[in-house]
């Protein structure tokens, strides 16, 4: 098999789907490294009940609707199914399950060590998501702690859960969503850094989209605009419910763990079996610590999506820094597009004399 090639993608998931989806159509090879068995990137591995927040119709790549089986907020499953389909319809050139392991340059050429074999590129577009370096703070004693203690990206459904105290950490909207499912079926506590911020229930996906889009427009016209803060809860269905029982009243973080329990700030110690850390996550950059890039958690340097510091390099879909909205699935697509445009313009500049 001939490993060399003019853009090697790391991640198989939205992020890499939408690259490859620009790709396909400049003639220049590229193959999309995947270390899943499956397509779908991070989707398969989110808890079971999740549904986008974001409406069907805000939620496509490039070129195809998601129709989501005809939900106004598809399941989780309906996008693995959509990004499958996805692949095969533009016959994109992905190759799982691919682990990257290392990445370094020699001259102009980047060599990717992979636990399958060694592939060689013009050029490296990192698209690896966050999924998989979820952040947990560290707290004192947790090593002590005999409790369960799980990040959100390891919740899968509230039934592992039944007759255990649980304690959910964090004040975003995964934090509220696993709170008010797990609440369902046991004792729950929530913790959280300062007091949650809820929208108003009319506030729904399709209006914080139309709101993200207007900020957006907005921004590119120089014009201000006042938005809803895009970061408070979302009132979905089941954090209404939890409303209405009652469970949505949360503390203030706890200071220690002990064997079996948590001790807040005043000393009183609140006997725990699990901990749930919905506390967000890093990107997923630990391949590229050969460039001094990802081993301590800092965003690297950017304009745009361009790696400052390392030619040829590029990163996509991983928030803001790396282009308005675009780890989101309608977001991701703008940013895809001008990160080929760069990548066509500087492979056509390689080997040209740029004095
Ligand atoms: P990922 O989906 O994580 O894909 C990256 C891929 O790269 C994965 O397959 C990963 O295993 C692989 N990989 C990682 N490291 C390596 C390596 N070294 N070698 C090879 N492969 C590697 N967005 C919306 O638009 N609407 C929503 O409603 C919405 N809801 C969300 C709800 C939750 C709970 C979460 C967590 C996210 C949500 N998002 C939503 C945000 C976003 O769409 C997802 O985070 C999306 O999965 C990001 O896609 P990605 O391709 O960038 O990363």
């Amino acid at each position: 098999m001939d490993n060399t090639f003019d853009v090697v993608v790391i991640g198989g998931g939205q992020s890499g789907l939408a690259m490859g989806y620009y790709l396909r159509r400049t003639g220049l090879s590229y193959v999309i490294l995947d270390n899943q068995k499956q397509p779908g990137g991070a989707w398969p591995h989110t808890w079971r009940s999740l549904r986008l927040f974001s409406p069907a119709q805000w939620s496509a790549l490039p070129g195809m609707l998601l129709t989501g089986g005809g939900s106004e907020y598809p399941a989780r499953n309906a996008v693995v199914e959509y990004l499958a389909n996805y692949e095969s319809k533009y016959n994109l050139q992905v190759r799982r399950p691919v682990s990257v392991t290392d990445v370094s340059k020699e001259g102009e050429v980047f060599k990717i060590e992979t636990a399958q074999g060694t592939y060689f590129a013009k050029t490296v577009v990192n698209a690896t998501g966050s999924f998989s370096n979820p952040f947990i703070p560290k707290i004192e004693g947790q090593d002590l702690f005999k409790g369960r203690v799980l990040h959100s990206a390891q919740y899968r459904s509230p039934v592992e859960f039944a007759n255990e105290r649980v304690a959910v950490v964090g004040e975003g909207n995964s934090g509220a969503q696993i709170l008010a499912e797990v609440s369902l079926t046991t004792e729950t506590l929530w913790i959280t850094q300062k007091e949650p911020r809820f929208l108003p229930d009319h506030i729904d996906g399709r209006y914080l989209f139309d709101a993200a889009t207007q900020m957006y427009e907005a921004q590119k016209a120089g014009v201000s605009y006042k938005a809803p803060s895009l970061g408070d809860i979302v009132m979905v269905d089941s954090v209404k419910d939890a409303k209405i029982r009652n469970v949505l009243t949360s503390r203030r973080p706890f200071e220690r763990f002990t064997e079996n329990s948590i001790v807040w700030s005043d000393g009183q110690e609140e006997k725990i079996d699990v901990v749930i850390f919905c506390t967000g996550f890093n990107p997923a950059l630990k391949h590229l610590s050969s460039f001094h890039i990802g081993a301590d958690d800092k965003r690297p340097a950017t304009e745009g999506t361009r790696s400052k510091t390392i030619e040829g390099l590029w990163f996509v879909g991983y928030g803001n820094w790396t282009g308005f909205a675009s780890a989101t699935l309608i977001g991701v697509g703008r940013s895809a597009k001008t990160t080929v445009e760069e990548i066509v313009q500087y492979i056509s500049g390689i080997g040209k004399d740029k004095s």
